[in-house]
C-alpha cells in the first residue's frame, strides 16, 4: 500500500543519512570523552568545562530529537481541521517566542479548512517552520502564520521579517545538516520536506536577505461532504 512505501521510502533515506548521522553525533561524543579523559587525570578544572559539555550533550539531544520525530512509525491519516493544528502549535511556540519577546501572530480568515492528514507530523512541520522564524528574527520582532484557500488546496504561510536567506543558499537549505547555527542540526527543515511530500504537498520559499523568509506550505484539501450536498 501507499502507508507501507512511504514506511519503507523513508527507512532507505534514514540509510543514506546514517552515515552523516553517526558522524555528527561523534563530534560531539568524542569531544565529551576527551574532556572526561583530562577531567580524569586532573589536568583541568571540572567546573571549567561544564557549560562545554552540556552544550556537547544538547547538541547530541536535538540531533536525537529531530531523528525521532523523522523516524516515527506509520502515519495516521485523519480529517484534520488545519486552523485547530495552528492553534495548538502557536501555544506550544509561545514559550520560545516570548523568551526573544517576539509577537506571534494568527488570525486566520476561516475555520474549517479540512485536509487529510497525520496530525502529529503535521504540527511537527510547523513547530519546525516556525522555530527557524523565531530564530532567525531579532528580539522584539513579529513572526505571523497565514492561511488561505484555494480551489483544491490549502496555503499556510510562515513570514518573518529576519535575516532572510541569500539566494545561493537557497538550494542548500533543506539539505540534511546543513545549517548555519551554531546549535542547529541542520535537519529540520529536512524533515519537513519529508512530511510535506508525504502528505502530497509542496514547500516554496520567499526570501530577501535582510527583509524576511516567508515558508508557504501548500496541502490538498479535503472537500467538505456538507458541499458536496449542497451542489446536488
Ligand atoms: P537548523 O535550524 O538546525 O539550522 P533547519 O533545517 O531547520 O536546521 O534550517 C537549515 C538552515 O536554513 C538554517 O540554519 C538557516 O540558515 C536556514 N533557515 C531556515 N529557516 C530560515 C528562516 N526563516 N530565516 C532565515 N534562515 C532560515
Ligand atoms: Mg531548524
Amino acid at each position: 500500500t501507499e502507508k507501507m512505501l512511504m514506511q519503507s521510502e523513508k527507512l532507505a533515506l534514514l540509510g543514506e543519512l546514517s552515515t552523516g548521522i553517526v558522524h555528527e553525533i561523534k563530534n560531539p561524543l568524542t569531544s565529551i570523552k576527551g574532556f572526561l579523559q583530562l577531567m580524569k587525570a586532573g589536568t583541568i578544572n571540572i567546573k571549567d568545562y561544564l557549560t562545554i559539555l552540556n552544550s556537547e550533550i544538547e547538541r547530541i539531544e536535538s540531533i536525537a530529537g529531530d531523528i525521532l520525530s523523522f523516524a516515527k512509525p506509520q502515519e495516521k491519516l485523519e480529517n484534520l481541521d488545519i486552523t485547530n493544528i495552528i492553534d495548538d502549535v502557536m501555544l506550544l511556540m509561545e514559550v520560545q517566542a516570548s523568551k526573544k519577546d517576539i509577537e506571534l501572530q494568527w488570525n486566520p480568515v476561516k475555520r474549517n479548512m479540512i485536509l487529510s492528514g497525520d496530525e502529529t507530523q503535521l504540527k511537527q512541520v510547523f513547530i519546525n517552520l516556525i522555530k527557524n522564524a523565531i530564530e532567525a528574527t531579532s528580539n522584539g520582532g513579529k513572526v505571523k502564520v497565514a492561511v488561505e484557500e484555494e480551489v483544491s488546496s490549502i496555503h499556510i504561510q510562515v513570514i518573518d521579517n529576519g535575516e532572510g536567506i541569500p539566494a545561493d543558499k537557497l538550494d542548500e537549505v533543506g539539505q540534511s545538516f546543513f545549517t548555519t547555527k551554531e546549535k542547529g542540526t541542520g535537519l529540520g527543515l529536512m524533515v519537513t520536506n519529508k512530511i510535506v511530500k508525504n502528505h502530497h504537498g509542496k514547500v516554496l520559499i520567499d526570501s530577501e536577505v535582510g527583509k524576511g523568509t516567508t515558508f508557504t506550505i501548500q496541502l490538498p484539501k479535503v472537500e467538505s461532504y456538507s458541499k458536496v450536498v449542497d451542489n446536488i
